[in-house]
């Protein structure tokens, strides 16, 4: 294992806070993370935000191969170094978000999983390129913020229910894989953490809907989520028919009037859509 203080100070880093750079140094915990994504030697890993590369060895001890792209140009000489025993990883000096993936996974026929402990400023938006992107991955494993994971994980009627969790079920089967104490960090973020696992739907478990207005009535519906479907989603402005028709719609497929955004599966949604 890798030892994060010494390598820190042979190499006189100092961690930068707004690229999320908090590293763990658990061990037991890195192993549960690659575990969740049952990595194997016909594997490409792409890790996201490698840092000094403590979980990018495990990955390399059982994948085929992983590409690491970390944007900190500081970081890379100690990532060559504590992965120069490690052929099969290639370090990439990038921004995820400008990265192009497909390229750096060019030729791989084999699965395709992105296991990462996400800088937490960009969470999301990194989360949401991968899922609405064309990259072909299988399997997903991120840790974030625990009540992020919640949302990534949610289920109707909870409060952690939201319109990220209707995107993440609409390309995937998430499930809560574990919890994570701020001890094993350094430094210690403010908040615990969490792993969830995504697995790629074989097939969409929505079809046949207008994928835009899928999401627009998602969001306008979550957008007041203590309102009732009739008075966030009813008010929209661009909603054909305004209240009166969705008052109709509910009436038709079931759905009581006054129900509110997280009672309802992503089925239901779907089922609205296909109506409005
Ligand atoms: N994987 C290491 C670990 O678990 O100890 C480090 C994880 S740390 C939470 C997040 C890492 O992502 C940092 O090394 C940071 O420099 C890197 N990072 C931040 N923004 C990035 C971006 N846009 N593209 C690639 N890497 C990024």
């Amino acid at each position: 294992m890798i030892n994060t203080n010494e390598v820190l100070k042979k190499y006189g880093l100092k961690l930068t806070k707004s690229l999320g750079q908090n590293f763990l140094t658990d061990i037991n915990i890195i192993k549960k993370i690659v575990d969740v994504g049952e990595v194997s030697s016909s594997d490409l890993v792409i890790e996201i935000g490698p840092g000094i590369g403590s979980m990018t060895a495990e990955i390399a001890k059982l994948a085929g191969k992983v590409v690491a792209v970390e944007i900190d140009k500081n970081l890379i000489p100690a990532l060559n170094e504590n992965l120069g025993s490690f052929p099969n990883v290639l370090v990439v000096n990038q921004d995820i978000m400008k990265a192009d993936i497909k390229e750096l996974i060019n030729g791989w026929t084999g699965p395709l999983k992105v296991i990462s402990n996400l800088p937490y400023y960009i969470t999301t938006p990194i989360i949401m390129m991968l899922l609405e992107g064309d990259v072909p991955w299988d399997i997903l494993v991120f840790m974030v913020q625990k009540e992020v994971a919640l949302r990534l994980a949610g289920t109707p009627s909870t409060k952690d229910y939201s319109a990220l969790s209707i995107a993440v079920r609409y390309y995937s089967d998430p499930k809560l894989a574990f919890t994570v104490s701020k001890n094993c960090f350094i430094p210690k973020p403010d908040v615990d953490s969490a792993v969830v696992k995504l697995k790629k739907r074989e097939l969409a478990c929505v079809q046949d809907i207008d994928k835009e207005l899928f999401f627009k009535i998602v969001k306008a519906s979550f957008g007041q989520r203590r309102k009732t479907l009739l008075n966030s989603l009813g008010s929209q402005g661009w909603l054909d028919g305004g209240k009166e028709h969705l008052r109709e719609v509910l009436t038709k497929l079931g759905i009581k009037e006054n129900v509110r955004a997280e009672e309802l599966t992503i089925e239901d949604f779907a089922r609205l859509c296909r109506e409005l």
